[in-house]
Formats: C-alpha cells, structure tokens, sequence
C-alpha cells in the first residue's frame, strides 16, 4: 500500500496581510486579503490558492482508494487543468485531462505546462463535452483509460468544499475578531460555499461571481445543502448570511474592458499583489467599487481571498496582447 499523503500536505498557513489605500481610509473599513495565490506546492504555480484547497483531500480520498490515476475535465486554460496537472507531478499520480474544444496547432501556456507534468490532454468536441456526467460516458473512458478517480471541472465536490473551509480556520487563527465581510470570486461556487458554511453565519459572505447569469445563488444553496449534510458541524444558522453579488463579471467568463485591465495593472504598482484577470481582478474591483459606494458600513473590516489563478495570465496575455504587466 502507497503511505498517505497527509505528511506532504503540511504547510505554515498562507499569509494575512492588510491594505491601506485612500478609499479604504475615506469610507472607514478596514481590508485584509488572505494570500492563498502565495500557498504554493509541486512544479510552477499551478498548484496553489483555491484549486489546492479543493484539491487536498480529494488527493488523500484518491490514495486512500488506491487510486493512482486522477481524470478531469476543462476549458483550454483551465486552473484547475493546471493544478491537477501539477499535483499528478508532485504526488505521483497519472493524471489525464479531457479538454474542451479541438487540439490547437501550438498548445497554450496552461496546456503546455500540463503536458510537462505528464498530464495526458485528451480533446473532446462541445458536443462530447457536455455528456462528461453521465454514467454511460464515464463508463466508456474507463474502458478506454482503466481505473481513475474522477474530479469534477472545475474540482467541486463535497471534499472541496472541506478543504476550502481551512481557509476560515486558518484566518481565524491569524486575527482577533472574526472579519464581519468574507469576499471571494465564485466560478462554479465551491470554494464559496465551502467558505459560507465554515463561517455558519457568524459573519457575511459575499461572493462576486466571474460568470454571467443568475443560477448562482441556488448552486450555492445546494452545495451548502450536501455539505451540511455530511458535515459534523453542520448547522442551518448561515443560510441566511451569505449573499452573490452578481454585477461585476464584466460580460460574462473571460470577459474583460480596459477599466479591469487598468485597475490589476494599478493594483499591483499600489499593493504589489499580482491579480488575474478572470477572478481576483473582478473580485478586488467590485469591493473597491462596493466601498466606494458605501456598501460597507464604517468600523466593518473585510477579508478577501485571493484565491490565485495566476498561471492563467500568460494565456491571457497571448491571446489577447500583453495587457497584464508582471504576469
Ligand atoms: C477556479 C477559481 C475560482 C472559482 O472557484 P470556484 O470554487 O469554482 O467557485 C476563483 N478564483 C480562482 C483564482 C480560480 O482559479
């Protein structure tokens, strides 16, 4: 039998650092960011901020089953591609990614960095794409690749939400009172979500979501639901405490305007923190914006996590002219 990988998991908690900056002075709040993009395990950056804490405990479920091969599913520039890659290099799995679309000529930086790993990249039509649930096709792939454990895109399950709840332990930890807002970027929600019940209503959850629509909210609710169900700590007391704010996906996924570009550009000269232009620089706008707004009432303080996503901005910068400076 393979020996766990608890012992490899240990790390010092990711940094809690506070901003100062003139809106923050002229509305009275105060903003501390929790530096998951600093958590950093294996090769390159790819295995780091919230696609390490959904990955954790799926990797020891992995090992303990036996498992030695992990299979998932993603877009072309895909964090999560990345990470799995990165953890099948740092922890010794084989690990084979079903990518959305055709084969590029020349691979991009994400898929290129995944492929160094070792990870397979296997191309699936939109079509193909779209069945990646269903028992059937799982059942094909296993035909086709032998046994694997499967993560979800994007990496949400039930022990992602878990490994997402450190995130609230570990800032607890760090600082006296509990912050009165908890801010994060929401994709499909899970680190959200993970984040919300931990907190269990002591404390707001907002969460800006980087995608157009408005199925949000209940994804949200169901996630919470399932994790309240198998928690040992479950309790009803946050449903009410949490909140997705949904106006500042610029357009929807990936989408951007010169305003997003300007401010991660100007972010990173005044703080000197690197943000990504998919979910960190969409978060960090809207709570400027919110506070400009008055959103916060004074006195409050407010945590962000910055949850990484830094590999994504060679792509970005490729595809769409260098705009992000220090990427
Ligand atoms: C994937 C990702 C998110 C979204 O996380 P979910 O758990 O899917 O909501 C947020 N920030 C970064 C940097 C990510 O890579």
């Amino acid at each position: 039998m393979l020996p766990s990988l608890a012992p490899l998991f240990h790390h010092p908690p990711s940094p809690l650092e506070e901003l100062e900056n003139s809106t923050l002075r002229r509305t009275g709040v105060r903003l501390l960011v929790k530096r998951d993009d600093r958590l950093r395990l294996g090769p390159g950056m790819a295995l780091c901020g919230n696609k390490w804490r959904k990955l954790q405990y799926n990797l020891q479920a992995a090992r303990d089953e036996g498992q030695t091969t992990l299979l998932t599913f993603g877009g072309a520039y895909s964090n999560h591609i990345a990470a799995v890659a990165g953890a099948g290099a740092a922890f010794g799995f084989r690990t084979i990614g079903l990518i959305r679309g055709e084969r590029p000529q020349g691979l991009n930086p994400t898929l290129h960095f995944a492929e160094d790993c070792g990870m397979e990249l296997h191309f699936l039509s939109r079509a193909a794409f779209r069945e990646k649930q269903s028992p059937g096709f799982i059942n094909q792939l296993q035909e086709q690749f032998g046994p694997f454990y499967l993560l979800p895109e994007g990496g949400t399950n039930a022990l992602a939400l878990h490994g997402c709840r450190n995130i609230v332990e570990e800032v607890e930890q760090q600082t006296d009172g509990l912050p009165d807002y908890w801010c994060c970027s929401l994709g499909t929600g899970g680190t959200f979500a993970g984040i919300a019940a931990a907190l269990g209503g002591r404390a707001k959850a907002l969460g800006f979501s980087a995608l157009k629509g408005d199925f949000h909210a209940e994804e949200v609710a169901r996630l919470l639901e399932a994790s309240q169900s198998s928690s040992p700590r479950g309790d009803k007391r946050g449903a009410g405490a949490w909140k997705v704010n949904t106006d500042f996906h610029f357009g929807g996924y990936a989408k951007f305007s010169p305003y997003l570009v300007d401010f991660i550009n100007g972010f990173r000269q005044q703080h000197g923190i690197l943000l990504d232009p998919i979910y960190t620089g969409k978060l960090f706008y809207g709570i400027f914006q919110l506070a400009e707004e008055g959103y916060f009432p004074e006195g409050s303080t407010i945590l962000a996590v910055h949850t990484g996503g830094l590999q994504g901005i060679a792509g970005f910068n490729e595809r769409f002219g260098e705009l992000i400076d220090g990427g």
